[in-house]
């Protein structure tokens, strides 16, 4: 997976997840003179913290602006890293791709609910 696939949202989803934790990421102005960094520079460090725990995607992030004593122009971000569960699993009797949610195979017809 490369790291400009793991999404980013600023708020939560309805797809199921494990929570790995929370990680903030930081990017800071070189020097007075040079241009403001983008939500696109923090995302990117955001997806380098997330690939680093084997997250697949960052969560609840929150962006605050602000100065420093050590730089310019701080731009933070804050959010959970999670990895997202498929919502799609394979049937345990045929192996074909299923809605995780089934109560029975639409492919081969299997009962899903006992299992
Ligand atoms: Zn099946």
């Amino acid at each position: 997976m490369k790291i400009t696939d793991i999404a980013v949202h600023a708020g939560g989803i309805d797809q199921p997840y494990k929570t790995l934790g929370e990680i903030t990421a930081k990017v800071s102005k070189a020097s007075l003179f040079s241009s403001s960094r983008t939500i696109e520079d923090v995302n990117f460090k955001l997806q380098e913290e997330a690939s680093a725990l084997g997250a697949n995607a960052v969560i609840n992030v929150s962006y605050s602006r602000g100065m420093s004593l050590m730089s310019y122009e701080v731009l933070k971000a804050v959010g959970t890293a999670v990895v997202v569960e498929s919502d799609e699993v394979n049937c345990p009797f045929c192996a074909e791709t299923i809605k995780r949610v089934a109560r029975k195979c639409k492919h081969c017809g299997s009962d899903l609910a006992a299992v």
